[in-house]
């Protein structure tokens, strides 16, 4: 078989896989999409409680949205801010069945690796013209074993949260810890469908952004209704000033009453706060007690439940027979990495990009959507949608189309919306729902570059925890300039 003839693999079917699948069916190719989880979309799933900060006239790609209206679908008002649910209901479920895309989706069918077929890592002659292998396992554990002429990565990184433990490691015991079911998962939904899980229990929040602001605010709401529940909060930096905001001096009057909230929670004992609290090990035993590292010695925390927010990171190791050039620190491609790189960019816009800046040393193999930041906290989905079509056309041999990559988004690039759904501002969702900034920062060390959270109090248009405002979009880690402004340097 030619090796034109084969499909195009997606790995991932969340918003950035499924609108691949829909810029290659328009460009004429065939897509062959595999999902880890038993639906479309399962990682937005996960956090279908949390309210979207981008409306949705910034959710649908386009040539998906096509597709779909060409199918009859009924596009929702422009202007709303779905919760995660309603993004999956409203158009990624749709989208999904459509009969093209259906067809093609293997759901419960994760990927375990890619390689090109016969060819380790470091056999070079041939490669160009020979097919990629790439090798799935379904919730058996059955293997199977598919061939395509290129391969796009929109595997998120939902799944690989940043580890608790000090240095970017995994604290000792915390693999049983989270084995035990004593450490959640990010974003819980605390007083929907986790509610039986945290309501009379001691739960430890750990994480210095958003995440960490809304899981404690929704375990203060579930405190008031269900006697016994007790909420403790540890970070690493030495002052939660940078969750708390400005206050009452807070240039975004919204992201000052989020912030003053939680600090009057924790002066009102409500929340024990813990900071200059660095994770050294977990004991699990029925409980968890987690043991720290604090200026002012070895501290233990004995708690039933943990809710990490402390950011993700891509999983490469599937990737391990694939020709890669990543951003040594952001683990991005290596173009894109200066470009977002939390250190020094506070901020989701970025220079529009496609497959030219998203390619590797591997001819047509491209790593996308939330992946393709690595470990910076700034992705947006229409980001995504324009690196998907410029790659679908590459993909189809028209250079020309490919190379014009341009990105709607509004020039400040900062994440409030005019809409009420920043954080302390319901959009028809509570607040508890309602986070600005669903893509956690990598937890500070110290903790100091976050997402959304706002050490300083900054210009208006700085903030994606904003009152009502002109609208934006992004997703500021907090910070003037990155992490580097905070330090002084
Ligand atoms: C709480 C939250 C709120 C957000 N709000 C916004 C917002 O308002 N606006 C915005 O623009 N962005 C927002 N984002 C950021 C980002 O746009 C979303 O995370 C978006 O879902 C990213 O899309 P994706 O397709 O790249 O990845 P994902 O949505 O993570 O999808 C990846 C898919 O790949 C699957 N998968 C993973 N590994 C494998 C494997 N090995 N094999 C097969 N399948 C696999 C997963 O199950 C998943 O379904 C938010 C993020 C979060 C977490």
């Amino acid at each position: 078989m030619n090796i034109s003839d084969l499909p195009v693999a997606v790995i991932g079917a969340g918003p950035v896989g499924l609108a691949a699948a829909a810029e290659l069916l328009e460009r004429g190719l065939t897509p062959l999409i595999f999902e880890a989880g038993p639906t479309p979309a399962a990682a937005v799933a996960s956090w279908g409680h949390i309210r979207l900060f981008s409306p949705w006239q910034y959710d649908v790609d386009p040539a998906a949205r096509r597709l779909l209206t060409a199918a009859g679908w009924q596009e929702p008002d422009a202007d709303t801010l779905p919760t995660g649910a309603e993004l999956q209901e409203g158009y990624l479920q749709p989208l999904a069945a459509l009969p093209a895309i259906a067809g093609a989706l293997h759901t419960s069918t994760r990927v375990v690796a890619v390689s090109r077929d016969g060819l380790d890592k470091t056999r070079t002659g041939g490669r160009e013209g020979t097919p990629f292998l790439i090798r799935t396992e379904d919730v058996r554990g059955t293997a199977a074993e598919y061939r395509a002429r290129a391969v796009i990565d929109a595997s998120g990184t939902w799944n690989t949260p940043n580890p608790l433990g000090q240095a970017g490691l995994p604290a000792p015991g915390e693999a049983e810890a989270l084995a035990a079911g004593l450490i959640t998962g990010p974003l819980p939904d605390v007083l929907g469908r986790d509610r039986a899980r945290f309501a009379g229990k001691h739960v430890l929040v750990v994480g210095a952004g958003h995440s960490a602001a809304n899981t404690l605010l929704a375990l203060t709401e579930l405190a008031e209704q269900e006697p016994g529940t007790r909420i403790s909060w540890a970070i690493r930096s030495a002052s939660a000033a940078g969750v708390y905001g400005g206050g009452d001096l807070d240039g975004l009057p919204a992201r000052g009453a989020l912030g003053s909230r939680l600090r009057n929670l924790v002066q009102e004992g409500r929340i024990e706060l813990h900071t200059s609290f660095t994770i050294t090990g977990f004991t699990t035993d029925g409980t968890l007690a987690v043991a720290g590292k604090t200026p002012a010695g070895e501290k233990l925390l004995e708690v039933d439940l943990l809710v990490p927010a402390t950011g993700f990171r891509p999983d490469l190791g599937m990737l391990r027979e694939i020709r890669l050039d990543l951003d040594p620190a952001v683990e991005a491609p290596r173009e894109l990495g200066p470009l977002i790189d939390p250190e020094f960019h506070s901020c989701g816009t970025v220079a529009p990009h496609g497959a030219t800046m998203l390619s590797h040393p591997e001819q047509d193999f491209y790593i996308v959507g939330m992946k393709s930041y690595g470990r910076a906290p700034t992705f947006l989905m229409a980001t995504g949608y324009e690196q998907v079509r410029s790659i679908a056309a590459a993909l189809a041999g028209d250079r020309e189309a490919a190379d014009d990559v341009q990105l709607v988004l509004p020039e400040t690039g900062v994440c409030s919306t005019d809409l009420g759904g920043s954080c302390d501002a319901p959009a028809g969702g509570g607040a508890a729902e309602a986070s600005c900034c669903g893509t956690e920062p990598v937890e500070p060390e110290p903790a100091s570059s976050s997402c959304c959270s706002a050490p300083e109090p900054e210009p208006a248009s700085s903030s994606c925890c904003s009152a009502p405002e002109p609208q934006f979009l992004g997703i500021p880690t907090g910070l003037a300039h990155g992490r580097s402004a905070a330090r002084g340097n």
